[in-house]
């Protein structure tokens, strides 16, 4: 069996089913379907204001989708699928899987007033994964692996804005997820340390983990990416491998998207 068939009968590690979210009156999500395998890496594109971000927060349970379900690894997660059986999980099913995703934000978020090792070791001790020795020691091994082994003891206000997302994603790494959810993890960068944080993300790439990129990197996007998502106005318009989608575009919309971005 070759690795593309293993690939493609190995179970979902995400799946995003019919998902349909909307505002008020404003449908931001319209009907979004993705399969993603364990290990693969997918970029999401798309123009300011076509859903990347919700599409990410709902997959995290940060926002619920009128329609639709996330699983993870097999497992029901934002379960609300009109007419059928499925019920809604509790908060703490919700929590629960919560900590199998990884999430790195624009703006790092990362707490202030904690030092770089505890902005790591504080989750996996919350959530009674680790105790603390245990959690300092792991926040030690991801931060050298960040390339950060020497700013342990820095304050985030301390840190490069580079530095600082390095950290966010050593933090996500902390909770051992099955899956990384990343928004725009450069933009809000000086150029200048737009590179550092990509060879950070292009070595988890390399390590089998799995990841879901909305950048605008394009570059970036084809050097790494198993598979391109192009969405546009809450509706997945065409994905494939980069050769396709980003050299081959199908639709009037991605090729127009392209053209303003490349
Ligand atoms: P993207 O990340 O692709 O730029 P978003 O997912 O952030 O897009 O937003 C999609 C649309 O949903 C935008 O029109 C945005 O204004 C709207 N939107 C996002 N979050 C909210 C919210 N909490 N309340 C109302 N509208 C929102
Ligand atoms: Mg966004």
């Amino acid at each position: 069996m070759s690795t593309t068939d293993t690939l493609e009968t190995a179970p979902a590690a995400l799946e995003i089913h019919d998902v349909h979210k909307w505002y008020g009156t404003h449908r931001v999500l319209d009907g979004v379907d993705l399969t993603i395998r364990p290990g693969e890496v997918t970029v999401v594109l798309g123009p300011s204001g076509s859903g990347k971000s919700t599409l990410l927060r709902v997959i995290n349970h940060l926002e619920k989708p009128e329609i639709g379900y996330v699983s993870i690894n097999d497992e029901l997660v934002g379960v609300k699928r009109q007419g059928d059986r499925l019920k809604e999980l509790s908060e703490r099913a919700i929590l629960a899987q919560r900590g199998r995703i990884g999430f790195v934000f624009q703006n790092f978020n990362l707490f202030p007033h904690l030092t770089v090792l505890d902005n790591v070791a504080a989750a996996p001790v919350a959530t009674g994964k680790l105790t603390k020795p245990e959690a300092r020691a792991l926040a030690k091994e991801l931060l050298e692996r960040v390339g950060l082994g020497e700013r342990v003891g820095a304050y985030p206000r301390q840190l490069s804005g580079g530095q600082q997302q390095r950290v966010a994603i050593a933090r996500a790494l902390a909770l051992r997820p099955g899956v990384i959810l990343f928004d725009e993890p450069t933009s809000a960068l000086d150029p200048e340390l737009v590179g550092e944080v990509l060879s950070v993300i292009r070595d988890l790439a390399t390590s089998g983990t799995t990841l879901v990129i909305v950048t605008h990197e394009i570059g970036f996007a084809r050097e790494i990416a198993d598979r391109v998502v192009f969405i546009d106005h809450g509706r997945i318009v065409e994905q494939g491998p980069p050769s396709e989608v980003l050299d081959r575009p199908q639709h009037e919309r991605t090729r127009d998207f392209l053209s303003k971005v490349l």
